[in-house]
């Protein structure tokens, strides 16, 4: 068969059987999907051999490349072993090591790992365990839940009930519960004159108000640390989560960190949250955990947490638990992701590769359509001054003809590229951006 006709029939039986996530199919009337035979490194290809730069790390996840040699290597090593058993009453090597590995990524203050699928599972566990906990301590009253203007939790209705996106949440009001929502630090909201520091000092003085009232009601603060992703790569001064630590601590309100972005190195250290030099009560990972190979999360949490569920009632035991809950061949897949962590000094390269992607970027930075140029990490984004309605769509769009895999979030347009990103695609990635911004329609 030729193989442009292999492209066309995949696309055919997907549009007939396959009901694509985060998708208005209709769309697909006019904007094809885009066919992917396979991948390699940080590009993915059709079967005609046409490529995509994979500049947004397929949603987040993918940290060493498509096909990695190493974490194949792994997952084949443990096909030959054991794919898969339940994780309640039974244990296996590939589910004690990472657990063992992460805790002592959080100098040991995090000590328990409750294993899910997806990170969206890991917000209702973190949700319910911080209900649960209080609960167990005689404080059933804190039921309640505070995030971010702006933030992004998964799209579970526990999860939905924590974000604030209307896009995702709208439709399906009537079914979520209440929480409440404090300003956002991100600082392209800062005043005139004002520092992203002080801008974030001045949110958390909101945070601290709301808390003074409601505290005696409110369960926890669920927070994106540094970078607030789905709703646009917001980024805001380490200030911030240093001082609602503090509030936390001072109402008796547990500190989420939703680090399921932002963890792995993402923002520049292994975890966001180091750079306030802060412990939460409760850490969520997902996405890059496997190195983007398959579907894992876990919530990490202290041992006083742990020890208020300890008791002979089963009841006050944490009953909670997915089908696949701590996956055998993902957690071996987490297992040789931290791997190449511990291996190749990844953070400190990264360091120099974010340097080289910023340099590259400047003329991105500089552009006339471009404002609010940032980066933190290993992260990159900008807005881009538009007035056409279709701007998501018709720059996706024009991205692919360019060989460029980016998703703009609205008029947000980011980087989020696989930590292997060699400099000429780093060059190929920076100069294509700039055609496509040239090649905008004047307003
Ligand atoms: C992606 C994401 C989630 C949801 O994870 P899923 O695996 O898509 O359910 C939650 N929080 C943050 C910060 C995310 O980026």
């Amino acid at each position: 068969m030729q193989t442009s006709t292999r492209n066309e029939l995949l696309l055919k039986r997907s549009l007939a059987a396959v009901w694509h996530p985060c998708t208005q199919m209709k769309q697909h009337e006019w904007l094809p999907l885009v066919p992917v035979a396979r991948g390699a490194g940080c590009w993915l290809y059709d079967f005609d051999g046409r490529r995509y730069l994979d500049a947004i790390s397929s949603w987040w996840v993918n940290l060493f490349g498509h096909c990695n040699p190493r974490i194949g290597a792994a997952l084949a090593d443990q096909l030959g072993q054991l794919e898969h058993v339940l994780l309640a009453g039974f244990s296996h090597e590939p589910v004690v090591a990472p657990s063992e590995r992460l805790a002592r990524a959080t100098g040991g203050a995090l000590g328990h790992c409750f294993y899910a699928s997806d990170g969206a599972s890991a917000v209702e566990i973190a949700l319910k365990m911080s209900y649960h906990y209080w609960r167990n301590r005689g404080r059933p009253a804190k039921t309640r839940f505070v995030s971010l203007a702006g933030s992004y939790h998964g799209e579970t209705l526990g999860a939905l009930a924590v974000s604030d996106v209307r896009l995702f949440k709208d439709t399906y009001a009537p079914l979520v519960m209440a929480s409440s929502q404090v300003a956002s630090p991100d600082w392209r909201l800062a005043e005139k004159g004002e520092s992203a520091r002080d801008y974030a000092a001045r949110c958390a003085a909101a945070l601290e108000q709301h808390l003074q009232q409601h505290h005696a009601e409110t369960a926890a603060l669920i927070v994106e640390p540094l970078v607030q992703g789905a709703s646009g790569m917001a980024m805001h001064d380490a200030e911030y989560l240093r001082r609602a630590r503090a509030i936390c601590n001072r109402y008796e309100v547990h500190f989420i960190a939703d680090e399921i972005m932002t963890g792995f190195g993402r923002t520049g250290s292994f975890f966001a949250h180091q750079q306030a030099a802060i412990t939460p009560d409760f850490l969520l990972l997902s996405k890059g955990i496997t190195g983007g190979y398959l579907p894992l999360s876990v919530v990490m949490t202290r041992g006083a947490i742990y020890q208020a569920f300890y008791d002979d009632d089963v009841t006050r035991g944490f009953l909670h638990s997915h089908s696949y809950t701590g996956n055998t061949l993902a957690c071996r897949a987490a297992l040789a992701t931290l791997d190449i962590f511990d291996g190749e000094q990844v953070i400190e390269a990264n360091r120099a590769r974010s340097a080289r992607i910023t340099t590259a970027a400047q003329a991105i930075a500089r552009h006339p359509r471009v404002a609010h140029f940032r980066n933190t990490g290993m992260i990159w984004a900008f807005d881009v001054q538009t007035a056409d309605p279709l701007f998501t769509r018709r720059f996706f769009a024009h991205a692919l003809e360019r060989e460029l895999l980016l998703r703009p979030l609205g008029n947000t347009v980011y980087f989020m590229p696989p930590y292997v990103i060699g400099d000429d695609e780093i060059e190929l990635l920076a100069g294509r951006t700039v055609e496509l911004l040239d090649a905008l329609p004047a307003d």
